[in-house]
C-alpha cells in the first residue's frame, strides 16, 4: 500500500451469485466509490488479487464456492489478508453471523439491504483500513525524505529474493552514499544538510522509475535502490542516471573532491537469487563495490555480478 494509493478513490468489490443484489449494492455505492463485481467466488478472488479491493461485500450463500471459502481464501493470501469483507446475507441467525465473523469478516449485512445501511456500514469499514493503512505506510517510510526506511527495505528484500528465486530472475541492488557529506554538514550546517538529503531522495526516485523498484534511506547519507527482475547491465543504466540527476541537483560542495558540487559514489551488484541463499552476499558485494568506489576518487559507480 503506497501513499498514492491511500490518496484515490475507494474500489469495492461486490460479490454475489444473483445480478439483481449486484444492482442494488452498485446502485447504492457507485456514487462514492469505483465498484467492481463478480458472480461467483473463483471470479472474486481473481479480481481481489489482480485489483486490489478496499473492501470487499461477500454474499455468504453462491453455489460452487460459497462466501466462507472465499473469505478464507482471501485470508489465506498474503496480498489479500487485510482487505476488510462485509458479509451480504439472507441468512440470518446468530450462528450465520457468528460464523461470518469467524472466518473473519469485519461485519455483517442481512439482507434484504437497505441503501442507507449499505453506504454507513461501507464508510466505517474503510475509515477503519484508510487509518490502518497510513499508519503502515508511515512505519515504512523514511520521516526525513519521504523515500521507504530501513525496515520497508529490509521487508521488501526478503520478499523480492524469494519472488525472483521463484521466477528465476536476477535481483540488483546499488548502494549509494554521500561524499564527503560530513565536511558538507560542517561547511553549510545540519539543515542544509538535511535539505540536501531530501533532494537527494527524489532526485534517485526520478532515476529508479519501475514500480517494482525500491529507493531506501539504507543508513544516515546512506541510500539503497533495490531493483528486483534486473540485471547487472540494467541497474548500471539506473546508476548512470543516478550521477546524473545528482549532477543536474547542481548542489554547491566547497570541500567536495574536484567539482566542488556534491556527489554520489555507488557499488552496484546483481545475483542470481535462489530458494536456499539469503540477500546477505549481494549486499556484502554492492557494500565493497561502494568503499572501492570511494577508494578510487568517489563520484562514480563500479559494478560486479554473481551468480
Ligand atoms: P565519504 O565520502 O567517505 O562517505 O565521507 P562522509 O563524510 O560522507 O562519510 P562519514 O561517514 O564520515 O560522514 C557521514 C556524515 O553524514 C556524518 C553525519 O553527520 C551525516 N549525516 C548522517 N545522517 C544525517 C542526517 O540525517 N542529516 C544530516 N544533516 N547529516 C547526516
Ligand atoms: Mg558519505
Ligand atoms: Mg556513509
Amino acid at each position: 500500500m503506497s501513499w498514492n494509493d491511500i490518496a484515490q478513490k475507494g474500489r469495492v468489490l461486490i460479490v454475489d451469485d444473483a445480478m439483481e443484489n449486484i444492482q442494488i449494492l452498485h446502485h447504492a455505492l457507485q456514487d462514492e466509490y469505483d465498484v467492481l463485481f463478480a458472480m461467483d467466488g473463483a471470479k472474486a478472488l481473481l479480481i481481489a488479487q489482480n485489483q486490489l479491493p478496499d473492501l470487499i461485500l461477500l454474499d455468504a450463500v453462491m453455489p460452487d464456492m460459497d462466501g466462507y471459502a472465499v473469505c478464507a481464501a482471501l485470508r489465506a493470501s498474503a496480498v489479500t489478508r487485510d482487505i476488510p469483507i462485509i458479509f451480504v446475507t439472507a441468512l440470518k441467525t446468530p450462528e450465520d453471523e457468528t460464523r461470518a465473523l469467524d472466518a473473519g469478516a469485519a461485519d455483517f449485512i442481512s439482507k434484504p439491504v437497505n441503501a442507507a445501511v449499505v453506504r454507513a456500514r461501507v464508510r466505517t469499514q474503510l475509515t477503519v483500513k484508510r487509518q490502518s493503512d497510513v499508519l503502515r505506510a508511515l512505519t515504512l517510510t523514511d520521516g526525513l525524505t519521504g523515500v521507504s526506511n530501513r525496515r520497508a527495505f529490509d521487508e521488501k528484500l526478503q520478499g523480492e529474493w524469494r519472488r525472483c528465486a521463484r521466477a528465476r530472475m536476477s535481483i540488483a541492488l546499488i548502494l549509494v552514499d554521500i561524499d564527503h557529506f560530513k565536511l558538507f554538514n560542517d561547511h553549510y550546517g545540519h539543515q542544509a544538510g538535511d535539505a540536501c538529503l531530501q533532494q537527494v531522495g527524489a532526485a534517485m526516485r526520478r532515476a529508479a522509475m519501475r514500480p517494482q523498484d525500491m529507493v531506501a534511506r539504507y543508513g544516515g547519507e546512506e541510500f539503497a535502490v533495490l531493483l528486483p527482475q534486473e540485471d547487472l547491465a540494467g541497474a548500471e543504466a539506473v546508476a548512470r542516471r543516478v550521477l546524473e540527476e545528482i549532477a543536474a541537483l547542481n548542489i554547491a560542495h566547497e570541500h567536495s573532491s574536484g567539482c566542488r558540487q556534491l556527489t554520489v559514489s555507488m557499488g552496484v551488484a546483481s545475483e542470481m537469487p535462489s530458494e536456499l541463499t539469503d540477500p546477505g552476499q549481494l549486499i556484502k558485494a554492492a557494500d565493497a563495490l561502494l568503499y572501492e568506489a570511494k577508494a578510487r576518487g568517489r563520484n562514480r559507480y563500479l559494478t560486479g555480478a554473481k551468480g
